[in-house]
């Protein structure tokens, strides 16, 4: 039997109509420079910024191509702060940690994180005080896949004098994005989450909004991200972000069917699982929490089945930490222990989705047979 891959929000597969859009530039020309290749590659960074800027609403020239979110929210965040002068930075608590590590690892910085209520929805404050510069609110969870209410808090970063952020790598591509409808100066998106190359992200930077740049070395990327542009996983960017959005409501609908057959097996095959659903989430993702096995048993039985998910956050697996997020929702430590991601991609099927949950019931019961 196939494998049934099924943690797209650690990363997606490459889409082979992207693929095929990035052979011809792996060997392209330096976009930098005048003579017809580098012309000939300029050209190709620009219509894939165009179909990032589409993808979010955006203007192409305020889109800055980087190598992943990890280095847009870098970018951003650092950028601002430094920018800004500022002493104080707002953020929630399950927020990646490519936000959440780098805000905190700044010297001086005064980091708040907003605590979530116990399906992750970040609990809005009543306003926030002028001393906070920066604002960062991530649009859907990587663990969760709950949507936070970043309009919102914009607001309330407007009202402050603050900017404000948004980590929207694991909303790109799976709902409507609109950077002028969520009200935000700043947000990171990444092509490997929605069947793109891993190696290529963006950071919407809304004009006339200030970033003192974290490196010097060239003017590429109007100096935020100077160095010579990987052209192929660019223009593989701007091909995913052209299918996503194209294919944005066909995805949703076929999610959200996918999530009632998974959800009604599940309660079926496994009744005292508990799923951590927001009431506005990504509807590929699931969290789910066992009342008495530990979660990374559940992936590694999992594993040897034919089927792909992840613990908590893919991104920190391997890390002795249960996850934050989690625990930010009030999961004891046992609890975050005892979790698995199950996360779908553009083309999971129904027959994906029924096989493991056939397969979850079959690992848990055997390890509760073990250890029972
Ligand atoms: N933010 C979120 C919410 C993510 O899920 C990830 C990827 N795990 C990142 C940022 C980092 O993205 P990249 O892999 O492109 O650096």
């Amino acid at each position: 039997m196939a494998r049934v891959y099924l943690d797209a929000n650690a990363t997606t597969p490459l889409d082979p109509r992207v693929r095929e859009e990035m052979l011809p530039w792996l060997g392209c020309g330096n976009a930098s420079s005048p003579h017809l290749e580098g012309r000939v590659a300029r050209d190709a960074i620009d219509r894939a910024r165009d179909s990032v800027a589409a993808l979010i609403g955006a203007a192409a020239k305020e889109v800055v191509f980087t190598s992943g979110a990890t280095e847009a929210n870098a970018i951003a965040l650092l950028g601002a702060v430094r920018a800004a002068g500022a002493r104080r930075a707002y953020c929630t608590a399950v927020e990646h940690p490519s936000v959440l590590r780098t805000l905190l690892a700044v010297p001086g910085l005064d980091v708040v994180e907003c605590p979530v209520d116990a399906a992750g929805v970040a609990l809005l404050p009543e306003a926030l005080t002028e001393s906070v510069g920066v604002v960062s609110v991530m649009l859907a969870n990587n663990e969760t896949g709950s949507v936070q209410p970043v309009s919102d808090f914009a607001r309330l970063a407007r009202d402050a004098g603050a900017v404000m952020h948004t980590d929207a790598v694991q909303a790109c591509g799976k709902i409507e994005v609109d950077v002028a409808k969520l009200g935000v100066d700043l947000l990171a998106c990444s092509a490997h989450k929605m069947h793109g190359p891993k190696g290529a992200g963006a950071l919407w930077v809304r004009s006339g909004v200030e970033l003192a740049p974290l490196y010097s070395g060239g003017e590429h990327e109007r100096g935020l991200r100077p160095g010579t542009e990987n052209v192929a996983a660019i223009v593989g960017f701007g091909a995913a972000a052209r299918f996503a959005l194209a294919g944005l409501g066909a995805r949703r609908t076929r999610w959200e069917n996918l999530s009632v057959v998974f959800l009604e097996a599940l309660r079926a095959g496994l009744p005292d699982t508990a799923v951590h659903l927001a009431p506005v989430r990504i509807a590929n993702t699931f969290s789910l929490t066992f009342p008495d096995v530990e979660g990374e048993a559940v992936l590694l039985g999992l594993d040897l089945e034919g089927f792909a998910v992840a613990t908590g956050s893919a991104c920190s697996s391997g890390a002795a930490e249960p996850s934050h997020v989690l625990r930010a929702m009030g999961l004891g430590r046992d609890g975050a222990e005892r979790s698995v991601r199950v996360s779908m991609h553009a083309d999971t099927s129904a027959s994906d989705v029924t096989r493991c949950v056939a397969a979850l019931v079959r690992v848990v019961k055997g390890l509760r047979a073990l250890s029972g």
